[in-house]
């Protein structure tokens, strides 16, 4: 399971400070507590950005890891966040970006393009990146890469790892 580590660092901070260590969780997120055989459980390498390592925590009595995604990585690409908005303002399309916009009417009021979402948050890039964080609660109802659900064409939750040594993050149950 993905989930959300709040940082403002870039990936070239994050490498070079190692911040996965400052990535930690007190309680086993299931159970909140540590006495079903909660753990930390060593980190992983991501296939990019070059060097970026994601600290893993694991349940005994749920059988589920858990992974700690700093801000700028996109969920499942090995891109970062302000990579994948390049691309988003080339589609314009982008369904967890229009999710985001659904699931924020407060915010947003209508769906907008990027450049209104931009504008309303009075920033010129790394829009993706602030919509984690004001999204956070969000994370695990949105499509990756933004958040970090991934449902097949068919609508159906596509089947999770609970355990995995490198390569992608898993992807997480959608709720
Ligand atoms: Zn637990």
């Amino acid at each position: 399971m993905q989930l959300r580590f709040g940082t403002n660092l870039t990936s070239e901070q994050y490498v070079s400070q190692e911040s996965w260590r400052n990535a930690t969780l007190e309680r086993c997120p299931l159970h909140g507590e540590k006495r079903c055989g909660f753990r930390a459980h060593g980190t992983y390498g991501r296939k990019g950005p070059s060097g970026v390592r994601i600290a893993r925590y694991y349940c005994r009595k749920g059988r589920t890891t858990f992974s700690l995604l700093p801000d700028f990585a996109a969920a499942r690409l090995s891109e970062t966040l302000a990579e994948v908005e390049e691309t988003v303002e080339l589609v314009e399309s982008a369904s967890s970006l229009l999710a985001m916009v659904t699931l924020l009417p407060e915010l947003f009021g209508i769906a907008p393009r990027l450049a209104a979402v931009r504008l309303r948050l009075g920033i010129e890039s790394d829009l993706l990146v602030r919509l984690r964080a004001v999204g956070a609660s969000k994370l695990h109802a949105l499509q990756i890469p933004l958040g970090f659900c991934q449902r097949s064409r068919s609508g159906a939750v596509i089947g999770t790892q609970p355990q995995h040594k490198v390569g992608p993050d898993p992807a997480s149950h959608c709720r």
